[in-house]
């Protein structure tokens, strides 16, 4: 057996307590105020790995007490068709959150898509306001992993507050949002990315190192502080068809004092922070 010094981050276990907590929220919305959160999925084309995702979100929402409403509409729509439908979500007052699935087929223009979402409805935090707003600190929704992130470090009771936090990956989606809300959280925060010379003189000097590159076993135990955090956000598929993150699990849990697994640490918070800004957009409403 191996001898893992890292306390392993219990994700499922995390995202199961917040989700008992929202289903609470749920029933209290609709027996004070008659009020059902409703979430819209709009899936573009026929992308599996979108797909999938999505029949996750549907569930998850369906175990909540979410209405789900799903729009599926084919590869070749243009942009402004799209634009028209989510122009009819955002008047529809049975819908709290609109989820626009992506990548989109390269012909749409993802921002113009993105910005016609409604703010109040943003629940992905996609829109350039709710992005904004990272950076000024009043967003009203923020994205789902780094928010899903912070919940679990809040959860271990994890200080962040003058921790030296650095972060691989700088995507519009994790590394960038990510690296806003802990310097909200008066972090000192370095960010990471392809280009970055020499990885591991950063990684070392993290008190909090955050992953998302989506590369296997980018990160090893000698690029790791002893006593270090470790989230590790990357989900990669191995040729043997295994799931694994962008980390060396085992060889890095033997110097950390805390460790994400994949799967089983941030993935089940992504969609939990999904039903959370939902049911945060309809209680809004209420
Ligand atoms: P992305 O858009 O491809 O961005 C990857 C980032 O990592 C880029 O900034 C890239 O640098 C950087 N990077 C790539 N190789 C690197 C290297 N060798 N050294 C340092 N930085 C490197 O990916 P993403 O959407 O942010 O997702 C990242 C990973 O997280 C993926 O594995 C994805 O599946 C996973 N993910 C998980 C969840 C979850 O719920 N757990 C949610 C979203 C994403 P450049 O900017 O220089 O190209």
């Amino acid at each position: 057996m191996v001898d893992r010094k890292a306390r392993i981050i219990d994700g499922l276990a995390v995202a199961h307590s917040l989700r008992t907590d929202i289903r609470r929220r749920v029933a209290d919305l609709q027996s004070s105020r008659g009020i059902m959160p409703g979430l819209a999925v709009v899936l573009v084309g026929d992308d599996p790995a979108s797909a999938v995702y999505v029949r996750n979100k549907i569930r998850a929402c369906a175990e909540a007490g979410i209405r789900s409403f799903e729009y599926r509409r084919p590869a070749s729509i243009d942009t402004a068709t799209l634009v028209a439908l989510i122009e009819d979500l955002n008047a529809n007052p049975e819908i709290h959150g609109v989820l626009v699935q992506l990548p989109l087929p390269k012909h749409i223009e993802m921002r113009k898509v993105l910005e016609s979402i409604s703010v109040e409805k943003d629940v992905d935090g996609f829109h350039l306001y709710n992005v904004g707003g990272l950076v000024v600190g009043n967003t009203i929704f923020s994205p789902c992993t780094p928010y899903g992130v912070t919940k679990l470090l809040e959860h271990e009771n994890i200080p962040v507050a003058g921790q030296n936090i650095v972060i691989v990956g700088a995507s519009n989606i994790v590394g960038k949002p990510m690296a806003l809300m802990l310097m909200q959280r008066d972090a000192t925060v370095a960010v990471c990315h392809a280009k970055t010379r020499d990885l591991a003189q950063f990684t070392i000097l993290a008190d909090i190192l955050i992953v998302a590159a989506g590369k296997p076993n980018l990160i090893l135990p000698q690029m790791v502080k002893t006593g270090a955090v470790v989230v590790d956000v990357g989900i990669n598929r191995l040729p043997d068809g295994r799931i694994t993150g962008d980390v060396d699990f085992e060889g890095v849990a033997q110097k950390a004092s805390f460790i994400t697994p994949v799967p089983g640490g941030v993935g089940p918070m992504t969609v939990t922070m999904l039903l959370e800004n939902t049911v945060a957009a309809a209680e809004r409403v209420a």
